[in-house]
C-alpha cells in the first residue's frame, strides 16, 4: 500500500491506536503492536527518525556513568537491550571496543556516596579505581550473553604501545565493549517496514502531523497537501520525543513532562585521528566530568557531545563554541594531532527528551523511561517520556503491554529475539556510498521516501560522511525523481530544499 492508498483507506477506516511520532520509541511501539495484531496508525510530521533519534551518538550502550547515580536497574536493562540489538540486527549494530584514557588513580572515589547524599551536583573526573569498579558491575550485567568480551585494563606502557598517539600523561587505559549503531535512520526504517509486513492493520505515514482532538475525533494534517482529515482512535500514544508537551498542548493537555537538553556532534575527515583511534571509540571525561567521545564512523571520525538545557527543540544547531570545545577535547587525549575546522564535513544537533527535573547538572538527569497517562475527552493519551535509543525495545514493550491491557487484548508475541529488517541475513550493502541507479529506484519504491533529503540524510549515509557535492545531489534528485514521477521543476525544488537543509542544519555548503 503506498502513501495515497493508506490516506484513502483512512477515510473509511479508523485505527484503534494512533501513535504520534516516528522516532525510535514510536516506531518500536508500532512494531510491537503490529506483531500483536493491533490496528495501529503511526504518523510523523516529518520523516521517520528525523528528531532526537537521528541526533544520537550511535551508541547501543548501558551507560556506565549512570552507575554512579545508583541507576543499576536502568543500566542492567540497557546492557541487556544492547546485547539484543547486536544479536537481532547484526548488519546494523556491531560490538564497539571502547577505550577510556585515565589520567588519575583515585579521583572521583567519593562521587557516588556524595551524590546519594545529595551533596554533589557537578561530577568531577573519575580515576582508575572508580572506573574499575564500574566496569566490574558493567561486565556482570552482560552476564552469560555471549555478545561482547569483558573489559581489560592496560598500564601506561602497554597503553602507549597500543595507541602511540595517546597523551603520554595518561596512567592507564580501560577497554570495554558497547555497540555501534551504524545507521540509526536505517534501523528505524527497517522496523517500520517490518511492522507493515505484519499486515494491513499496521500502517505508518511520514509527513503527517497531529493537529488536534475534538471529542472522539483526532485531526491529522497531510504536510504535503495541507489537507486535514479525522480519525477516531480508542487510544493515542504520544511518542513525540522533545515535542511531547507541544503535541499535548495541541490536543488540549497542559503538560510539562520534558526538560530538553541539546547535544551536538561533528564528523571530521582527519585520517591521522582516524588511524590513531583504530576501530575503538575513545570515551572520556572533561575535567568537570562532562563526557566526550571520539568515534570511528566508516572512514571518518565523529566527535560529541554536549548536554545543554534548551527551550525550543526546533532551533538547535551545533554552535562555534561547541566546535571549539570539541577540538580542545581531542587535544586533551591526542595532543599532537591537529584538528581544524576545515576538516569538518558534517555537523548535527538534537534534543534529548529527558524528564523535567530540578537537577542542575544536565548530565545527571536520569535516562530512565516511563509512561504518563492523561485523558483527552474520552481518549486516553500515553506520553512516552525519557529513555535511550538503546532501550527502545523494552520501553516499547512497556507501552504495548499497557495498550493491550487497555484494549483487553492478549499478548501473542514478543520482540525479545525478533530479527530486525535484513537482520540475520546481514545485507549491509546499502551503507556503502556508491549507489547504482537500481538501488535508488528500489529505495524509492519500497522505503517511503518523500523528499530528496530523506534519501541523502536518512536512507543513506552520503551526507554524514561528507560525500556530497552539488552534481551528486542533482544526479540523485534526477534518479529519485524519475522513480517517484517528479517533473523537472519538482526535481529542482528538491535540490534547493536539500541544499538549504544541509546548509542550515548541518553547516554543509554545496
Ligand atoms: C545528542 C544526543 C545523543 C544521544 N546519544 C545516545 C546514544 O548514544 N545512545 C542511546 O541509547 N541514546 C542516545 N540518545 C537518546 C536517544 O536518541 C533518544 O532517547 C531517543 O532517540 C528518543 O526517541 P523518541 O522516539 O522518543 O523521540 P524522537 O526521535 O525525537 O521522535 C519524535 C518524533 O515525533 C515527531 N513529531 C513531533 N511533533 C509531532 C506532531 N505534532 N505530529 C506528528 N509527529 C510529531 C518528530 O518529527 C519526531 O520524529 C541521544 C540523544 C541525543 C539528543
Amino acid at each position: 500500500m503506498n502513501r495515497n492508498e493508506t490516506l484513502d483507506r483512512l477515510k473509511s477506516h479508523s485505527p484503534a491506536v494512533l501513535i504520534i511520532g516516528g522516532g525510535i520509541n514510536g516506531v518500536g511501539t508500532f512494531r510491537d503492536l503490529a506483531r500483536n495484531g493491533v490496528d495501529t496508525l503511526l504518523v510523523d510530521r516529518a520523516d521517520f527518525c528525523s528528531g532526537a533519534s537521528a541526533a544520537s551518538s550511535r551508541m547501543a550502550h548501558g551507560g556506565i556513568r549512570y552507575l554512579e547515580n545508583g541507576e543499576f536497574r536502568l543500566v542492567r536493562e540497557a546492557v541487556q537491550e544492547r546485547n539484543r540489538l547486536i544479536q537481532n540486527a547484526p548488519s546494523l549494530v556491531k560490538p564497539l571496543p571502547t577505550t577510556i584514557p585515565i589520567f588519575k588513580l583515585l579521583s572521583g572515589l567519593f562521587n557516588a556516596p556524595l551524590k546519594f547524599a545529595g551533596w554533589l551536583e557537578k561530577p568531577g573526573e573519575r580515576g582508575a579505581l572508580v572506573i574499575k569498579i564500574g566496569l566490574i558491575f558493567y561486565d556482570a550485567f552482560t552476564g552469560k550473553q555471549p555478545t561482547v568480551p569483558r573489559h581489560i585494563f592496560d598500564n601506561r606502557t602497554r597503553s602507549l604501545k597500543k595507541y602511540p598517539r595517546l597523551n603520554p600523561a595518561i596512567c592507564y587505559t580501560a577497554t570495554y565493549y558497547d555497540g555501534l549503531i551504524l545507521s540509526p535512520e536505517r534501523l528505524t526504517l527497517e522496523l517500520v517496514l517490518d511492522a507493515e509486513k505484519e499486515g494491513i492493520h499496521a500502517r505508518a505515514l511520514n509527513y503527517v502531523s497531529m493537529a488536534g482532538v475534538n471529542g472522539k475525533k483526532a485531526t491529522l494534517k497531510d504536510e504535503l497537501t495541507d489537507k486535514t482529515f479525522e480519525i477516531q482512535p480508542k487510544l493515542i500514544i504520544n511518542a513525540a520525543g522533545p515535542w511531547i508537551d507541544d503535541t499535548n498542548h495541541r490536543i488540549g493537555l497542559d503538560t510539562h513532562y520534558i526538560g530538553p537538553t541539546k547535544g551536538s556532534h561533528l564528523v571530521l575527515d582527519n585520517s591521522e585521528l582516524r588511524e590513531a583511534i583504530g576501530d575503538h571509540e575513545f570515551f572520556f571525561e572533561n575535567k568537570d566530568g562532562r563526557i566526550v567521545l571520539i568515534f570511528p564512523l566508516f572512514d571518518k571520525v565523529m566527535i560529541g557531545t554536549s548536554d545543554i538545557p534548551v527551550e525550543d527543540p526546533d532551533s538547535v544547531r551545533c554552535t562555534e563554541e561547541e566546535v571549539d570545545y570539541f577540538i580542545e577535547m581531542v587535544g586533551r587525549v591526542f595532543p599532537d594531532i591537529k584538528v581544524t575546522r576545515e576538516q569538518i564535513v558534517f555537523r548535527f544537533s538534537g534534543v534529548r527528551p529527558l524528564a523535567h527535573t530540578r537537577t542542575k547538572n544536565a548530565g545527571q538527569i536520569t535516562r530512565n523511561h516511563y509512561i504518563q497517562e492523561d485523558k483527552c475527552g474520552d481518549i486516553p493519551v500515553y506520553s512516552l517520556i525519557g529513555g535511550k535509543w538503546t532501550s527502545f525495545r523494552a520501553f516499547s514493550e512497556q507501552a504495548t503491554d499497557r495498550a493491550l491491557a487497555f484494549l483487553s487484548l492478549p499478548r501473542k508475541a514478543d520482540t525479545k529475539t525478533l530479527a530486525i529488517g535484513a537482520g540475520a541475513n546481514a545485507a549491509a550493502l546499502k551503507q556503502t556510498p556508491n549507489f547504482t541507479r537500481d538501488e535508488i529506484t528500489a529505495m524509492a519504491d519500497g522505503e517511503k521516501i518523500v523528499h530528496l533529503d530523506d534519501l541523502l540524510l536518512r536512507r543513506t549515509l552520503v551526507a554524514y560522511l561528507g560525500q556530497l557535492n552539488r552534481s551528486l545531489v542533482e544526479q540523485m534528485s534526477d534518479w529519485l525523481g524519475d522513480a517517484l514521477g517528479w517533473d523537472r521543476n519538482r526535481k529542482k525544488d528538491e535540490v534547493t530544499r536539500a541544499i538549504g537543509i544541509l546548509a542550515d542544519k548541518h553547516q554543509v555548503q554545496l
